[in-house]
């Protein structure tokens, strides 16, 4: 996954059960009350917590439908898995991303008594999932630029040698050009091989 480092260290702690919810603290006997402090309706699990709350599961609904469309409630993990069947590395990504800033969201209630609203953690979500996916891009873009052939520095003459197999004749052919910083042709040959 290309994610912040920081986003991949929560989808770990995600995929161990290992957030601080308030059920995981209850079974660390750290406190008793374990309802959503959003909803005040179920215990806050890690998949109520990141998607099945009343107050967000909405916005799941509108980016992965399949929630939607299933009856069951899935695990946070069942869901990645699904996601992840579907072979689209991107969508996993924006997954974790939507899933990191409501846990975000959440804390920022719980500890700083500051209220988010869900349409601004998921915009943020989105346009961070945006600039990953376009310094991918550019990245595989980059090393395809890196491919290309590159003129050698002033002063310096490139050769460059390949080989070619002539199936239908059984035979090799190699060939070379040699070239100068202004890409220019100082030399170039070519030669039938050996007989394959
Ligand atoms: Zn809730």
């Amino acid at each position: 996954m290309n994610l912040p480092n920081r986003v991949k260290v929560f989808a770990w702690r995600v995929c161990k059960n290992g957030l601080l919810t308030l059920q995981n603290l209850r079974n660390r006997k750290v406190l008793e009350e374990t309802k959503c402090q959003w909803c005040n309706e179920e215990e806050e699990d890690i998949s109520h917590a990141l998607v099945y709350c009343p107050f967000i599961k909405d916005y799941w609904y509108n980016h992965f439908s399949f929630l939607k469309e299933t009856d069951v409630r899935m695990d946070f993990v069942q869901i990645a898995l699904t996601v992840l069947s579907r072979g689209n590395i991107r969508e996993i990504e924006k997954l974790f991303l939507m899933a990191w800033d409501m846990w975000y969201r959440r804390n920022q209630k719980l500890y700083e008594d500051n209220v988010l609203s869900p349409e601004q953690v998921v915009d943020h979500a989105l346009s961070l999932h945006q600039e990953h996916k376009t310094n991918a891009e550019e990245q595989k873009k980059g090393m395809k630029a890196c491919c290309c052939w590159l003129p050698p520095p002033t002063g310096v003459l490139k050769l460059n040698i390949d080989e070619a197999l002539f199936h239908d004749q059984y035979r090799l052919g190699v060939g070379m050009v040699l070239r100068d910083e202004h890409e220019k042709v100082i030399f170039s040959a070519s030669k039938p091989g050996h007989e394959v």
